[in-house]
């Protein structure tokens, strides 16, 4: 008899941006005309820029001729990637890493979730809360995180990383967490730490043997110079921690497919007998098992970004984003809303008025602008209370989502 994981029996059945869905779809019934502009769903809008184009069909023609034909590619991905990588993404922030520290992969959201599979089962997780949903899920698949009661998981330390902090989450009390998943700048919520900051959990992790887990797929909207890119410019940061980075949202990769992520060899995870078992290794085993590589035409694509052109073409872009934040900040803070993020991060963490939830409010705006923005109790209990804005639209549906707000709220 095959029998399930039950694990996966335990998963929450309501998929945030599916009840999303599902409401929306309820209002296009009754509305069949309105125009509903989303400013909700984490996907950007805007094509790839031309140097990535020219790669891919660059890559493509290769593809196409027999000496320049490749089949299956070293699992980590190419040297010329991981090259351009260390040498762009790290060493002018004085972090110097060695290429078989870098592994490849299809996107962060792959290994984000896969990552914790090296890790013994009752490792006691702690996230910052609200959250991105992929961290806790697949821990909830291999039954890390107990039984969920109230908007929480029993066996899990949430973090909460609110407008009463400041959004600077505290370090856990009482029992020591052992794998922390941290995600600056961070989605939902947008804001940023500063150094200083980021180095509390450094220090905290190398006190108690805890693991980092650092998710900087927004790294490429930070503005501020004081906030740091990557956790290694932490001093200790690359005996503790493990830094994910994607291309989705640096350079409109969401549909292209291509992230990386940092083992450094110095991290080690502890067996019970007290023997130090360094992660680089484990994970360069896992991925040579369960992963393929990611495509080379997709490995070009993300070369062409750090090109003279390339890294242009993507800062016009993520400017172009940044101006929607901007925008979005001003018009809702002139109407009176408290908003959070968008300085640093292409999102805005916006408190709903009146004491109202997430979804009334969700509801609100969509009756009455009918404009689409995420709950943002879907991201973890903390997130109750306040709803998110993505600046990943155009500037013209952007604009118009701001003027229909504005109509809508000047009638109350
Ligand atoms: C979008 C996003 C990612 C990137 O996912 P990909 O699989 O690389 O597209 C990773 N982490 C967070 C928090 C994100 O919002």
């Amino acid at each position: 008899m095959a029998l399930v994981n039950i694990h996966f029996l335990n998963l929450q059945q309501n998929y945030l941006f599916a009840d999303i869905v599902k409401k929306v779809n309820a209002f296009r019934v009754m509305h069949p005309k309105a125009d509903v502009i989303s400013l909700g769903i984490g996907d950007v809008t805007q094509p790839l820029c031309p140097a990535v184009v020219e790669a891919m069909h660059k890559a493509v023609d290769e593809m196409a001729t027999a000496d320049g034909f490749r089949g299956y590619g070293p699992e980590q991905g190419y040297d010329f990637l991981r090259e351009a990588i260390l040498k762009n993404d790290f060493a002018p922030r004085g972090v110097h890493l060695s290429i078989d520290e870098v592994f490849i992969n299809d996107g962060a959201k792959s290994d984000t979730g896969n990552f914790q599979e090296l890790l013994h089962w009752d490792n006691f997780i702690g996230v910052t809360d609200p959250i991105y949903p992929v961290y806790i899920d697949s821990n909830v698949m291999i039954g890390r995180c107990g039984t969920y009661r109230d908007g929480r998981w029993t066996n899990v330390r949430y973090m909460p990383t609110t407008a009463e902090n400041g959004f600077t989450p505290e370090l856990p009390k009482g029992r020591p967490v052992d794998v922390i998943y941290l995600c600056f700048p961070n989605n939902p919520t947008g804001t940023v730490i500063n150094k200083q900051e980021l180095r509390k959990w450094v220090n905290y992790a190398l006190k108690n043997d805890a693991l980092i887990l650092f998710d900087a797929a927004y790294q490429a909207y930070i503005r501020d110079p004081d906030i740091p890119h990557s956790i290694y410019e932490i001093r200790g940061a690359r005996k503790c921690a493990v830094e994910f980075r994607s291309f989705s949202k640096t350079a409109g990769f969401t549909g292209v497919r291509c992230g990386y992520t940092i083992v450094p060899k110095d991290v080690s995870v502890s067996t019970f007998e007290g023997e130090r078992i360094p992660l680089n290794q484990l994970w360069l085993r896992r991925q040579c098992t369960k992963f393929n590589g990611t495509s080379y035409i997709s490995q070009r694509a993300a070369e062409a970004i750090y090109s003279p052109e390339g890294k242009k073409q993507i800062q016009h872009t993520i400017d172009y984003y940044m101006q929607n934040a901007a925008h979005m900040l001003s018009v809702l803070r002139n109407l009176g809303f408290e908003c959070y993020g968008g300085e640093n991060a292409p999102y805005i963490w916006m408190r709903t008025p009146d004491g109202s939830t997430s979804w009334q409010f969700f509801e609100q705006l969509l009756y009455g602008a009918n404009v689409v923005c995420t709950p943002g109790v879907g991201f973890g209990p903390s997130g109750e209370g306040y709803v998110r804005f993505t600046a990943f639209g155009s500037h013209e549906k952007t604009e118009e989502a701001l003027q229909r707000i504005e109509k809508w709220k000047n009638q109350h």
